[in-house]
Formats: C-alpha cells, structure tokens, sequence
C-alpha cells in the first residue's frame, strides 16, 4: 500500500512506498516557489533515506531560486535557531521525527525560526497540487554552502541562558539516549560544556534506530533496563529530530514526558524575576497537556492559556500574549527567550539548571507536584467524516463538566479531564484522559470505551 501524506503541515511518507525522490523534489519547488528564493536552512535526521531526500530537497529550492545552507545533521530546534540566527527567510528539516525508520518527512519553517502555519502551509500544497513551479534561469542560481558548523550558534545560546558555574559544580553523571539520531552529536557536548560526565547509551548516528523512536516508557525498555544498572543523576532521551526530551530517573524509573514540561515550567516561574523586563508571567500548553501544569501556575500566580494540539499553535499564542515559557505534555518544551519551538536541548539546559538550584535528585523534584496518571489512546475509525458524530456523543455523554471544543472536545471535571481530538490527516481519535487516581482513570476509560464499541 502507498503510505503518503500531503498536508498543510508538508509531507510524511514511508520511503520507496508513496514517499519518493520527486515527491520530496516537488514539495521543495513549492516551498522555494513561495518562498520566492530567499535564504534557506536545510538540515536532516540520521535515517539512511536522509541523504536521498537531502538531494531532491537542495535541488528544488535551488531551482527556484533559493539561497540554500545546508547544515547537515542537526535537531529540529537547532535549524530552527539557526533560521532566526542567521535571519534566513525560511527552513526545511527533513524528518520524521517520532515515526518509525521506514518513514521520512519534511518540515517546513519561515523567518524567525517558526513552523508554517495554516494558512502558508495551505498555499504550499496549492502550489504543489498544481505544480506551479517558478524555475530560474541558470545564470541566477545561487552556490549551495555547507556549514554544519552554525549547529554551535544553537548550542551557545543554550550555554550563555543557564547558569554554567553553578551546574559545572555539581558534577552531573548523565546518561543520554539520542536514538542514534539528530541529538547524538550536540547534545554530549553540549552536556561535557556543563560539565557533566556523560555516557552515550544510543548516541551513534549510523542510519537507523535502536528502539522506535517515540519517547515514551514502552519503547524505551532497553534504556530503561540499562539504566537501572548505572548511577546516573539524570538520563535523557531524545526523539529522533530531538525536539522532544523525556527523563529517566536516578533510580531508572521512567518519568511521563508531561514532566518534561512541568519541570522547565516550574523552573521559569520560580526565577521569573530574571524574565520580567522582557516577557509576561504567563504560561501557554496545548489542551492535551497535564493539569499539573494549572497546579504550578497557580503556586506562583501566573496565567495559563490552553491551545489547539500543534506547535504552531502553541507558538503563535506565546507571541500574542507575551509568554515566558510554554510547550507541550509530549516532552516538547518551548522557551521564547532560545526558540520559537520544542527544543530539548534548551529542556535539558534548564533541567540541569533547576536541579543545581535545588539540589535535590530529579525524583525528589517531581515529588513536589501533585500526581496524576494518564492514558493516552487511539481509535482507528473507518473515516474521518465519523469524527464529529462520536465528538457530539461524547459532549452529551460528558455534559455536565466544563467543555472546551477550541480542539476536538475537552472536558474538565474536578477529580478529571478527557480529551478526545480527531486526527487532521488519517481515520483517528486521539483519547487523553487524565485522573487523580488509578481507579477514577478506569472507570472513566470504561465509560468512555462504550461510545466508541
Ligand atoms: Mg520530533
């Protein structure tokens, strides 16, 4: 079967099986199309179909004008730096980022280092729907430049915002699973400049990935189970374009991604004093996101605002209202002072940061936040056109909590939340509910369980 998804969020397919060199070529004569040339940050994961794509991406936007910097193998957040940095007028990842190895994507990003969003993400499949292209003549191409090294603008700048002398004192023993991707070469200098003492478990970017590469505590049995072994102060693990970061414990247990976001968010609101001339104490998570993050906002008065699911959303509120730290309850931390994007290695910067300040071991921080459990869910149904029919069925079913439908539908009980979204691309329905006990998530999974027999 042909696996290919062309949307407003660019294009994901699984190679040599509806993702091909030309589709890759023509989504890039469209993104260099609109982009009217410009310059342009080209970088990629490690996935072995990388360079493939790397060849049709150059030449599009080469043919269309476009100024093209390639920066080789870099963390989504870092081109995304280095598109601000270098005030290019747009970039290109190529990534799946959390997908399995058999896929390979693109993401698109415009000036200021920020993701497309709906309404040019609309224009570029327009333009690539109708293939209209608009090809140089050859006397105006512009010379390809290779510079991976601008990934160090990224990496300074996480340095120069925490507090090096204080982190560099404690002496940190830190384990890093970077699934053999894009974090596996900057993130251990980056941790060796804080002076950590790191030890790479997947950190060797051979093509392909050791485990699937979504951070979560089913894929990363391997790590874990290693881990328990060792004494590290922290292990941090890596998604494959490495803008998402989950933690692992001292003790090896798995902490759920949604701290990742609570414990950078705690740490900012804690030292807002140092943010205050630039930005507003507030706070902004996508509807999706734990509650915990409501609970600790609340301890230091500041303002949370929820979005629609996306990092584009999450961006553009952030912007709007001033925030000083945002992300989402998939370990994608979004700090606007570094980047306009999930970015982990700015989460482990702050992480480190936090855990000096306190001086306390990482299972000690969490203890500080009241506990919730989560159950995350998808619903293969058998067309998106069902969607609306099972969000009404829901919304009756849940009538008496207080209802958001900004996304999908949210609804918040005191002891409770469920969030149940339809996918914008394929035939499923993301569940999130989240309680204050094992018993009450249950029971509100059983009843939940019999709108979608
Ligand atoms: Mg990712």
């Amino acid at each position: 079967m042909e696996k290919l998804i062309a949307s407003i969020s660019g294009i994901r397919g699984v190679v040599g099986e509806g993702l091909y060199p030309d589709t890759a070529l023509k989504f890039s004569l469209a993104f260099g199309t609109y982009l009217r040339g410009g310059k342009v940050i080209v970088g990629r994961d490690t996935r072995i179909t990388g360079e493939m794509m790397r060849g049709a991406v150059i030449s599009g936007l080469l043919a269309t004008g476009c100024e093209v910097t390639d920066i080789g193998i870099a963390p989504t957040p870092t081109v995304q730096y280095v598109v601000k940095e270098t005030k290019a007028d747009g970039g290109v990842v190529i990534t799946a980022s959390h997908n399995p190895i058999e896929w390979n994507a693109l993401k698109f990003y415009r000036k200021g280092g920020i993701l497309v969003d709906k309404k040019e993400g609309e224009k570029i499949l327009q333009i690539y729907k109708r293939q209209e292209f608009k090809y140089i003549k050859w006397r105006d191409y512009k010379k390809l430049k290779e510079q991976p090294e601008l990934v160090e603008l990224h990496l300074n700048q996480v340095i120069k915002s925490v507090n090096v002398k204080k982190i560099k004192k404690m002496k940190f023993n830190i384990g890093v699973d970077s699934c053999n991707a894009s974090g596996s070469y900057i993130t251990p200098v980056l941790l060796e400049e804080l002076g950590c003492k790191v030890e790479k478990i997947f950190a060797m970017p051979d093509g392909y990935f050791p485990h699937p590469p979504e951070p979560n505590k089913r894929n990363l049995k391997k790590t874990i189970e290693y881990v328990k072994k060792k004494k590290f102060d922290t292990t941090f693990v890596q998604d494959s374009d490495a803008d998402r970061l989950a933690i692992i414990d001292e003790n090896g247990n798995f902490l759920s991604e949604e701290l990742t976001v609570a414990l950078a968010v705690y740490h900012i609101l804690k030292n807002f004093k140092k943010y205050k001339n630039k930005y507003k104490k507030k706070v902004v998570v996508n509807l999706s996101t734990s509650r915990v993050i409501d609970d600790i906002a609340r301890e230091f008065n500041a303002k949370v605002y929820r979005t629609p699911v996306g990092e584009i959303n999450v961006v553009k509120k952030l912007i709007s209202v001033n925030g000083v730290i945002g992300g989402e309850g998939n370990g994608g931390v979004i700090f606007p002072e570094i980047n306009f994007g999930r970015d982990s290695l700015t989460g482990i910067g702050l992480i480190l940061e936090l855990m000096a300040d306190e001086n306390k071991k990482i299972s000690e921080i969490v203890k500080l936040f009241p506990q919730y459990f989560m159950i995350k869910d998808k619903i293969e149904i058998e067309s998106r056109d069902q969607i609306p029919l099972f969000l009404q069925k829901i919304e009756k079913k849940f009538s008496d909590g207080r209802i958001n439908k900004l996304d999908g539908i949210r609804v918040d009980y005191p002891d409770f939340w469920i969030h149940v979204r339809g996918s914008n691309t394929e035939p499923i329905i993301r569940i999130i509910i989240e309680a204050k006990s094992k018993k009450i998530l249950r029971q509100v999974k059983n009843e939940l369980s019999t709108i979608f027999k």
